[in-house]
């Protein structure tokens, strides 16, 4: 089939039987995310390290943690179970490339069995610039980065803290390095070949009216997709915007903003913002039938 009017045929090409960008796909292929990387190098206001990084996955859901060994085994386990496999993500629960090793080694064990998969991961981007040789030596297709602001006046309202250099940097100036890494790895990418994802969480009074700004930016330096992702606040995900907390917006916001951008960017409305260990077709989530005790030593 032909992709949308408004994106480049060689893009299509590359993600027509991706089960997340293509809505056709979505029906005959399927995904599966498995959680070896519950490291995280930033700290988001929205996220409680507990559960699933708000990155790629519906927050505040625990998933099973694995090891690089159990996530290639229950991979090999699934792809047995349902053919339609054609995508892995690394989407956490904490940043993927933070803890860049398990996510690797995750990729070299599944693609000496399973040499036809693709890869894709999500990272908050600011260890993106350091591994993106790395990422290109891979079957990765597509990467996702979470970008929420381009301005860090605003980013410091949103990111407490970053670990970076081998030290914790506070306020404007982490907010100012993580947009740096954030551009240069987004650059990066897509000067190679690779196709870059925005994923944006949607902030009441925070960055609401600046993410037309963030579409602008990205899309300049050429991300093909810019999804919008509602906050999801709930008090048990212990949100940290102040005493009172911070409400997400409602689905009339939601939809507000993404039809303001709809010229600016192509706008992924059907991402179901997965758990970190969903398997199955979109809109399904298989992934109790394949934790670690039921695929036990078979594979
Ligand atoms: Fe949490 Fe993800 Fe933000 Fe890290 S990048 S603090 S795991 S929401
Ligand atoms: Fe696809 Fe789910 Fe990831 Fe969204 S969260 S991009 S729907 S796998």
């Amino acid at each position: 089939s032909d992709g949308p009017a408004d994106m480049p045929a060689e893009i299509w090409e590359k993600i027509k039987d991706h089960p997340c960008y293509s809505e056709e796909a979505h029906h005959y292929f399927a995904r599966m995310h498995v959680a070896v990387a519950p490291a995280c190098n930033i700290q988001c206001n929205y996220c409680n390290r507990k559960y699933d990084c708000a990155n790629e996955s519906r927050p505040g859901v625990v998933s099973e943690r694995l090891t690089p060994e159990q996530a290639a085994r229950k991979v090999i386990a699934v792809a047995n179970e349902v053919p339609q496999l054609s995508v892995l993500g690394i989407a956490g629960p904490g940043d993927s490339l933070y803890d860049w090793k398990k996510t690797f080694e995750t990729f070299e064990l599944v693609e000496t069995q399973l040499p036809d998969i693709k890869f894709c991961i999500s990272t908050n981007g600011l260890a993106l610039p350091d591994h993106v040789e790395e990422i290109a030596r891979h079957n990765i297709d597509h990467v996702t980065i979470t970008i929420n602001m381009v301005d860090p006046e605003i980013g410091a309202k949103i990111y407490p803290w970053i670990f970076f250099d081998k030290r914790r940097i506070h306020g404007v100036e982490a907010a100012r390095i993580l947009h740096e890494r954030q551009m240069q790895g987004l650059e990066m990418l897509t000067e190679r070949g690779i196709l870059v994802k925005v994923n944006s969480v949607m902030i009441p009074g925070i960055n609401d009216e600046h993410l037309k700004v963030v579409n602008a930016e990205v899309k300049k330096r050429g991300a093909f997709l810019h999804n919008i992702m509602p906050l999801i606040s709930a008090p048990e995900h212990g949100t940290h915007f102040g005493l009172t907390g911070q409400r997400g917006p409602t689905a009339a916001e939601l939809k507000a903003l993404q039809d303001d951008l709809a010229d600016g960017a192509n706008l992924m409305r059907h991402c179901r913002q997965c758990r970190a260990d969903a398997v199955g077709l979109l809109g399904e989530d298989r992934g109790q039938e394949f934790t670690l005790d039921k695929i036990g030593e078979a594979v």
